[in-house]
């Protein structure tokens, strides 16, 4: 069978956008699943609109959610150059092709007279789309348009036909190639246009599937055309639908953030949003939704891949992360967390090994907790300030009727013990609520106080994680205090 190859094609005209970084998995799973070869290759046919900056914007996000290539930029590979801009030539050597065969011609038409036409043919309540003028030009009438000194495009001549795109997702889409102007290969600067440089590039670096977004549909019909003309294989085609908002409008800045780079800034974990885009138009066949890019790559199929519009919900993204946070070891997560606690000014640039080990078990306390990362400035709040500042319904809390009894009975607990791990915190409220049982003081009554006086709130980490933060002196400072209000 012949070698799968994919390509991934981002224009560097902005960050990388959601549904863009969609398809590149898509195309990325596609050619793992079937020991494929997944193609970089950067579109920067829009000179005005591209920029360095994006492109290197957009490599490092598609390294950020674990993606690599098999050829492209950084790597090269037998197909290059992998930027369009630096494959003029190859585009010129193609079209003079076109032009050889008649199947292009040059087009003298001003923009003016374009939209006159246009206008004209709107106004009969005609289609608008180019009127085919130049198509058969005398050469009596070419040389005057280049003594005018007239710039020409050329054009590729659209055949008469039915074009259908056998879509691997939304199955066959008939086009007639009636609605489709002669649309421009080379414009009048002699670059070459989107179009045509798509398909040279397909052509030329042998690519078997083009997955993209369902927007590109309309431009494959043309494309077909394109394949044919050039006597190349079509390759096979798969259109990705919509992302949409949740008020099923095209997403857009309007829904929140759309770029990888704000969910990457906003603490979402990289396997979390590989994990979530790829639930938006594919589902696994026993509904299991927890998924690690590794695992992804082996069981993705482009057949289970929707034709409805996905929607994307944010919250779910959430809830995902939240999951993915869970699965890391307190080794992994703590490292992503440091720029947050940094930046909250509660820990310093360099902090020394038994200061990391002690962080470590600040984010043991709260990882359950967390959604995103920058959460943990938050949930971690409590192991950072060296007062406790009470709250009116701590206050209250502590002036409970048993609350004394409470306090003093774990003062003693504390006073007995040495080293505080979690292991020995455990033991050490079992036993407290086991002593304070036989007084008939429990549940609520027993942690509620306990919790008031350790750290100030009435909800947070799991006690036994605070106490073996905090430690036996501490613990015991804050119990002295706050029995001083009960
Ligand atoms: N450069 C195009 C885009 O960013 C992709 C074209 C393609 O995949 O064929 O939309």
């Amino acid at each position: 069978m012949k070698n799968i190859r994919v390509r991934f094609a981002p224009s560097p005209t902005g960050h990388l956008h959601i549904g863009t970084a969609r398809t590149a998995l898509f195309n990325w799973f596609f050619a793992k699943s079937r020991n494929g070869d997944f193609i970089l290759r950067i579109e920067d046919t829009d000179r005005s609109r591209s920029t360095i900056e994006f492109e290197r914007s957009i490599i490092e996000d598609l390294k950020w959610l674990g993606l690599d290539w098999n050829e492209g930029p950084e790597i090269e590979g037998n197909y290059g150059p992998y930027y369009q801009s630096k494959r003029g030539d190859l585009y010129k050597k193609f079209v003079d092709e076109l032009l050889k065969k008649k199947l292009a011609y040059r087009c003298y038409c001003t923009e003016n007279e374009l939209e006159k036409r246009r206008k004209e043919a709107l106004a009969r309540g005609v289609m608008s789309k180019y009127d085919g003028h130049c198509i058969n030009l005398t050469s009596g009438e070419e040389e005057r348009f280049i003594t005018e000194g007239r710039k020409f495009t050329i054009r590729f001549k659209i055949p008469k036909r039915k074009i259908i795109v056998h879509d691997l997702i939304k199955g066959d889409v008939e086009f007639n190639s009636d609605t489709i102007g002669d649309f421009i290969l080379v414009r009048s600067d002699g670059t070459a246009s989107f179009n045509l440089a798509v398909v040279v590039d397909d052509v030329t670096m042998k690519v078997t599937h083009v997955i993209r977004g369902e927007d590109h549909l309309a431009n494959t019909a043309r494309h077909i055309l394109l394949f044919e003309a050039l006597g190349y294989p079509v390759p096979k085609f798969g259109h990705l639908s919509m992302i949409l908002g949740v008020d099923h409008a095209k997403l857009s800045k309007r829904h929140g953030a759309t770029s990888i780079s704000d969910y990457r800034e906003q603490g979402f974990l990289p396997s979390a949003i590989v994990n979530y885009l790829t639930l938006l138009g594919w589902s696994s066949e026993d509904g299991k939704e927890i998924f690690t890019l590794e695992e992804l790559s082996k069981v993705f199929s482009i057949e289970r891949v929707s034709k409805s519009p996905a929607i994307f919900d944010i919250g779910k993204l959430k809830w995902i992360n939240g999951q993915h946070i869970r699965e890391l070891t307190v080794e992994e997560l703590t490292p992503l967390v440091l720029p947050h606690l940094r930046e909250a000014g509660y820990i310093a640039s360099e902090l020394s090994g038994e200061e990391v080990v002690w962080v470590e078990k600040v984010v043991r306390a709260v990882q359950t907790n967390l959604v995103v990362l920058s959460d943990i400035t938050n949930n971690a709040k409590l192991f950072f300030e060296d007062k406790v500042g009470y709250s009116e319904d701590v206050l209250e809390e502590l002036k409970g009727e048993q609350v004394s009894m409470v306090l003093k009975t774990l003062e003693e607990a504390l006073a007995k013990e040495d080293k505080i791990d979690i292991e020995k915190a455990k033991v050490l409220l079992k036993g407290v609520a086991g002593r304070l049982k036989a007084g008939n003081i429990k549940g609520k009554a027993v942690y509620h106080p306990i919790r008031a006086a350790l750290t100030g709130r009435l909800s947070g980490p799991e006690l036994f994680y605070v106490i073996s933060v905090f430690g036996k002196e501490k613990c015991l400072k804050r119990v002295e205090e706050a029995m001083k209000l009960a």
